[in-house]
């Protein structure tokens, strides 16, 4: 139909709706996602933030339409997500995950995957993800192997250069829209506030979903949402949340003195 040409979305100023969003997965009872609303504009930069459990991927997985709600809508620019073909939404969303794949392929593919080759960017993609300084100290540089299948000389990456080519790999992809479903996870709290604070300055004026159980690291966010058992409870600036004195300043301190006791 008319609607799903590409023309029809002008991604230069787009508002990705949640309307009325509920969902339970299938074959299960539990409401994951309770009626969620929100409106995400261009160059946002939203936290996402609850316990363990309180479903934050599960918004991730409707979003990248792994899963359709299964009460209400997502909607971009007016548009129901699931009438748009899966191959042009998913252009739109670069997703950085915690558990990302690496290939048994050079590092320079493992960036560029399906995506077309461009050596300027590339070069870009691998100095903003911090990884330039290991792939200069490595003697093939970018077209290192990695695992040993294809190259006897192929190397393993730490957890943390791992999730900084998975970093490299969404820079390189130059989606209008991010998401950092905890990607820093195996750093401690203070290097991924780093990494948190570098992606935001990188992500500039494309739209940003940062996810983590870490409070501290998105408190730079111009909006955190607080989901709790799968409701939206709170929504606003780090500033204001915590003033309202509810879970988000309860956890908060919490997260600020185990840090604290950690560094001790
Ligand atoms: P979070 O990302 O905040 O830790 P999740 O979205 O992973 O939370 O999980 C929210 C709830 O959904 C949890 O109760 C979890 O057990 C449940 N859940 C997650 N994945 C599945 C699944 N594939 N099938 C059934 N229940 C699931």
């Amino acid at each position: 139909s008319n609607q799903n040409k590409k023309s029809d979305i002008d991604m230069d100023k787009y508002i990705i709706k949640i309307e009325d969003v509920s969902f339970v997965y299938p074959n299960t009872e539990k409401v994951v996602l309770d009626n969620l609303n929100l409106e995400i504009k261009k160059g946002d930069k939203i936290g996402l933030v609850g316990l363990n459990g309180s479903g934050k991927t599960t918004l991730i997985k409707l979003l990248t339409r792994l899963y359709s709600p299964t009460k209400g809508r997502i909607t971009l620019n007016g548009i129901d997500i699931k009438d748009i073909p899966l191959k042009q939404y998913s252009d739109y969303i670069g997703i950085v995950l915690q558990d990302f794949y690496l290939f048994a392929y050079t590092i320079k593919e493992n960036i560029i995957l399906d995506q077309a080759y461009d050596q300027e960017k590339l070069e870009f993609s691998i100095e903003k993800s911090g990884l330039s300084n290991f792939i200069d100290s490595l003697e093939e540089k970018e077209e290192t192997y990695l695992y040993k299948e294809i190259s006897k000389d192929g190397i393993e990456l730490s957890g943390g250069n791992g999730q900084k080519l998975a970093i490299a790999r969404v820079m390189y992809k130059d989606t209008n829209f991010l998401v950092f479903d905890e990607p820093t996870s195996s750093l401690d709290p203070i290097a991924e506030y780093d990494m948190f604070w570098q992606l935001y300055n990188i992500a500039k004026d494309k739209t940003s979903l940062f996810i983590s159980h870490r409070l501290s690291s998105t408190k730079f966010c111009d909006k955190i949402l607080v989901l709790d058992n799968g409701k939206m409870i709170e929504y606003g600036t780090h500033e204001e949340l915590m003033e309202s004195k509810g879970l988000y300043h309860e956890l908060f301190s919490i997260q600020a003195n185990q840090y604290l006791k950690e560094e001790n």
